[in-house]
């Protein structure tokens, strides 16, 4: 048996060769980085609960119509996806005010949104990842007016999702990060969502104590981590682990 090519490390996952041309293998890792990776952590169980919850929420997207790189899970740490070429922005929806945005616009953490905001970050970690314009993707040629279509009208699509999903299991969605991709096949070219959805890249709340069942928890030293990710891939129903019976989706909360 040959070694797999590793073909990207990034802060929480690895990228490896695909057992087919335009396939990769996505590798959950443990480690945990936050505030442009000057803090870090390795935090036993992470990768296999994202990587539950992502594939449980991926393929539910696809189910819905919306395109991603997912194609199947292959074991507790790692997923067979479609090759994109990353467009080199990170785009945020919120829905209630928290972290930078309440920070540079002095609204108080928990103030419900008038309506969902999308931002665009550039993803650069020499500098720091900035927030950009349209105007800025387009002129520097980061993504066309049409994937920035493409990705604000899919991003809407998920967040109303992801807010009805979590909101049946008793969890506020505060905001989330997501990335979107190119797809080539043959001549054709199409935007797709790509990265993960788990608690590492979103603001989860419980409803009724505002408990934080994400990665707030190591930002702020409050501890608890795997317990709250523990907690969400429980109420979703993808928790394998002293549940062998339990594995069909969420349960709804009262
Ligand atoms: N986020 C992320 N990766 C980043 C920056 C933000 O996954 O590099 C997520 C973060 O978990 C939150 C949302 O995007 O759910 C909005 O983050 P915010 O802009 O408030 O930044 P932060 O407070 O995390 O610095």
């Amino acid at each position: 048996m040959s070694r797999r090519r590793r073909v990207y490390e990034g802060k929480a996952k690895v990228l490896y060769e695909g057992p087919e041309p335009g396939t990769l293998i996505q590798h959950f890792k443990d480690d945990a980085t936050a505030f442009d990776a000057t803090k870090r952590a390795t935090i036993e169980g992470k990768g296999v609960l994202n990587n539950r919850i992502s594939e449980f929420i991926f393929t539910r997207l696809n189910e819905i119509g919306v395109p991603t790189h997912f194609i199947r899970s292959l074991n507790m740490r790692e997923q067979l996806i479609r090759e994109v070429e990353i467009i080199p922005c990170e785009v945020v929806v919120r829905n209630v005010a928290a972290g930078s945005l309440s920070k540079r616009l002095g609204i108080e953490e928990g103030t419900m949104l008038p309506r969902s905001i999308i931002e665009f970050y550039y993803k650069n970690d020499e500098l720091h990842d900035p927030m950009v314009s349209e105007e800025h993707i387009t002129a520097f040629g980061w993504a066309t007016p049409q994937e920035i279509d493409d990705m604000m009208a899919l991003a809407l699509r998920i967040n109303d999702f992801l807010t009805g999903l979590f909101l049946g299991v008793g969890i506020r969605l505060v905001d989330f990060k997501v990335e979107f991709g190119r797809l080539y096949e043959g001549d054709m070219v199409r935007v797709v969502l790509a990265d993960e959805i788990s608690p590492d890249c979103c603001r989860l709340w419980d409803i009724r104590t505002n408990d934080k069942l994400d990665k707030d928890r190591f930002r702020r030293d409050m501890g608890g981590l795997v317990e709250a990710y523990q907690e969400v891939a429980r109420r979703l129903g993808v928790l394998v682990e002293n549940e062998p019976k339990r594995r069909g989706g969420p349960t709804l909360v009262k």
